[in-house]
C-alpha cells in the first residue's frame, strides 16, 4: 500500500469490539485479568494501552521501520533515544540543532558524564574526523531550525555503519512524507509529533521509530519503565493528524514553494532559505534524498531591530508564535525567541542575525500570505 492509504488504514482497523471505524479512546488506567497468571492482551496503560499501540503501528508504517514508540512528548523521545548511552559514551551531533535538545544535552546528559562533540553538519567528513574510540552514537538533525541546513544523510549512515554506530536523525522539519531516513541507513528516527504529525497545535507528543530488535527492546523497556508515554487521547489525536499529512505537506509545501520564490524576488528581502530553491547551497541534496522541501521559510532584513518590529506588527494571517507544523501559518524571531540564550556573537558566528525570520508555511492560501508578508515589508 502506498502512503497516502497506510496513513488511513494501517494500525486502525475497525474496534474489534463495537466495529467503531475509528480506534477508539481507551481512556483507562488498567485493564481486567482473564483469570489468575492470565493477563489479557492488555495490563495497564504505562506499559501499553490501545490507542498508543493503535498510532505506534500507524507512524511505524509510515516512516517505513518496524517498531513505532509514543512519548509525552518530542523531548521525551529525544531523551529516550538517548539513554541508551552510559556514563563515558562519546557522541557526535550535528551542530544546528533544536533548542530543546542542545538544552537536554548541555544541562542533563553532559552532567551524567556522556561526552558530546558538535561538528558542521553541511560536511561528512566532519563527523569521520570526531569519532573516538568511545564514540557510541551520532545525532543528526536535517533540515536543521532554523536555517534550513542539511546533513548528507547516506554519507553519514556510511560512515556509521562501517564504525558500528547509532545513527540517529530528528525527521521533525520533514516529517515521513518527505524524508524517511530509515531507509537511507539511520538507526533510529525520532519526531516532535507536536509538529506536522498531529499538525493542528493542539498537542503535545513525541515519537521514536526503529528497525533492530535489539535497539526496540532497549527503548520500549526505557520508555515503559520511565513512563514519559503518550496519553490516550494525545496518541488519538496524533493518529487522527497522521489520517491528513499527505495531503497537508503536499499544501504545506507548495505553499511554502510559492512564497519562497516570491521572497527571493523581492529586494526589501536580505536572503532567502528553502530548500526548494535552486539557490539554497544544498538544493542538489534535498532533491536527492527528500520527497518535497518542507515547509519552512527563512528569511533575513536588512537593518535595524526597529524594521524588524514594524514587520512582525505588520503581519496578520501569520500569528507570531514559536512551534511549527499546524495549518495555520506562523511566524518567529529566532535572536529573541528559540536562540535567545547564546549570546550575540554566537549567534551571528552561526548565521542568526537581528533580522532572520523563520516563518512556517501552514495550508492558507498562499495569495493570503503573500500579500501579507508584502504589506509588512512596505513597513520595514
Ligand atoms: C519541537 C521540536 C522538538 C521537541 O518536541 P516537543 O514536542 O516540543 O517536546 C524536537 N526537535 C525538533 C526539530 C522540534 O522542532
Amino acid at each position: 500500500m502506498k502512503f497516502a492509504t497506510r496513513a488511513i488504514r494501517v494500525g486502525q482497523e475497525p474496534d474489534p469490539a463495537t466495529g467503531s471505524i475509528n480506534v477508539p479512546i481507551y481512556q483507562t488506567a488498567n485493564f481486567v485479568f482473564q483469570g489468575v497468571g492470565e493477563p489479557g492482551p492488555y495490563e495497564y496503560s504505562r506499559t501499553s494501552n490501545p490507542t498508543r499501540r493503535a498510532f505506534e503501528e500507524s507512524l511505524a508504517s509510515l516512516e517505513e521501520g518496524k517498531h513505532g514508540l509514543a512519548f509525552a512528548s518530542g523531548m521525551a523521545a529525544i531523551d529516550a533515544a538517548l539513554s541508551i548511552l552510559r556514563h563515558g559514551n562519546h557522541v557526535i551531533v550535528s551542530e544546528n540543532l533544536y533548542g530543546g535538545t542542545y538544552g537536554l544535552i548541555e544541562r542533563v546528559w553532559k552532567e551524567r558524564g556522556v561526552e558530546f562533540s558538535y561538528v558542521d553538519g553541511t560536511r561528512p567528513s566532519a563527523f569521520a574526523e570526531a569519532i573516538r574510540p568511545t564514540t557510541r552514537m551520532v545525532w543528526i538533525e536535517t533540515p536543521a531550525n532554523p536555517l534550513l541546513q542539511l546533513v548528507d544523510v547516506r554519507a553519514v549512515a556510511e560512515i556509521t555503519r562501517r564504525r558500528g554506530l547509532v545513527l540517529v536523525a530528528d525527521n521533525t522539519f520533514a516529517s515521513p512524507y518527505f524524508q524517511r531516513p530509515l531507509n537511507q541507513g539511520v538507526d533510529v528516527v525520532v519526531h516532535s509529533a507536536t509538529k506536522y504529525i498531529s499538525g493542528h497545535s493542539d498537542v503535545i507528543a513525541g515519537a521514536i521509530v526503529v528497525n533492530d530488535a535489539h535497539l526496540f527492546e532497549q527503548l520500549s523497556l526505557y520508555q515503559k519503565i520511565a513512563g514519559a508515554v503518550a496519553g490516550p487521547f494525545d496518541s488519538w489525536l496524533c493518529l487522527r493528524g497522521l489520517k491528513t499529512l499527505a495531503i497537508r505537506m503536499m499544501q504545506h509545501a507548495s505553499n511554502a514553494q510559492r512564497v519562497a520564490e516570491w521572497l527571493a524576488g523581492d529586494k526589501r528581502v536580505e536572503s532567502v532559505l528553502y530548500p526548494g530553491l535552486s539557490s539554497h547551497p544544498q538544493h542538489q541534496l534535498a532533491r536527492a534524498q527528500m520527497d518535497g522541501f518542507g515547509a519552512i521559510v527563512t528569511l533575513r532584513l536588512q537593518g535595524e531591530m526597529e524594521g524588524v518590529k514594524r514587520f512582525f506588527d505588520g503581519l496578520e494571517v501569520f500569528s507570531f508564535a514559536g512551534s511549527l507544523g499546524g495549518v495555520e501559518s506562523l511566524v518567529s524571531h529566532p535572536w529573541t525567541m528559540s536562540h535567545q540564550s547564546l549570546s550575540p556573537e554566537d549567534k551571528n558566528r552561526i548565521g542568526i542575525t537581528e533580522g532572520t525570520i523563520r516563518l512556517s508555511i501552514g495550508i492558507e492560501d498562499a495569495d493570503d500570505m503573500i500579500a501579507d508578508l508584502d504589506k509588512a515589508l512596505a513597513r520595514v
